[in-house]
């Protein structure tokens, strides 16, 4: 049996970061961490106790109360992996609506923010076998993470996929609308000041644009079974 190793994928919005994750989880028998669905729970949050909207934050009340979020993620046997929980109440539905989506990465731009659940990332990776997906995972979660990947495709690209993953859901969004949430995404994503989006310097880049998923999976597993190689 290979040794078991972190994983961790940055990249940018909707680059196929959590299909990836979840095949590698379930096929390698590792634990998957969707970082970006706890800064969602915590942007859901505040949406709630009205400490944000599209024309105001109110980033103090926010952080005054960060002690009273409780995230976890409880695995559904029936899904096959695990689904956000805040405060006790399945919030995965929720939190991959548009709404959240224009709103987190104002959220994920707080450093307070930031400092805990990154702490809580690091709890949930400590035994290794994790495959972990955000943006500052192998930047600052995991620095010493075995393997490090980075996903990029072009906006159009992502925008196209988001797209229809919304619109199978029911929701009523526009093909415009999602581009420019990428976009303003990764604008914020990669300009922000504490932990913005980079690639890891010994991160390895994986543009899927053009890979299929089933291809991107083996070309990945070859990674893998090359880095356990060498530990
Ligand atoms: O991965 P996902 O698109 O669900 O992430 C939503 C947002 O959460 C990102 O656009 C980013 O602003 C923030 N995020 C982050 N750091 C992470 C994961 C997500 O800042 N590790």
């Amino acid at each position: 049996m290979d040794k078991k190793i972190t994983i961790a994928i940055d990249g940018f919005s909707s680059t196929g970061k959590s299909t990836l994750a979840k095949q590698l989880a379930k096929h390698l028998g590792y634990v998957y961490v969707d970082t970006g669905a706890m800064y969602r729970a915590v942007t859901l949050y505040a949406m709630q106790e009205n400490f944000i909207n599209s024309d105001h934050f109110n980033k103090d009340e926010l952080i005054k109360n960060l002690h009273k979020i409780m995230l976890q993620f409880l695995f559904n046997p029936n899904l096959g992996f695990a689904e956000m929980y805040l405060n006790e109440k399945n919030v995965e539905e929720e939190i991959r609506t548009l709404a959240v989506s224009n709103l987190v990465s104002k959220v994920a731009e707080v450093s307070e923010v930031r400092i805990k659940l990154v702490e809580q990332q690091q709890k949930m990776g400590e035994n290794k076998g994790v495959v972990m997906d955000g943006r500052d995972i192998g930047t600052v979660v995991f620095p010493k993470a075995e393997l490090k990947l980075f996903m990029t495709a072009s906006p159009e690209t992502r925008a196209k996929r988001r797209f229809d993953e919304l619109s199978q859901k029911g929701q009523n969004v526009s093909y415009d609308e999602v581009l420019k949430n990428v976009q303003e995404r990764d604008f914020i994503d990669t300009n922000r000041e504490d932990s913005p989006l980079v690639k890891a310097e010994d991160a390895i880049e994986i543009d899927n644009s053009t890979l299929s998923i089933t291809a991107q999976f083996d070309k990945v597993l070859h990674l893998i079974h090359q880095t356990t190689k060498t530990l």
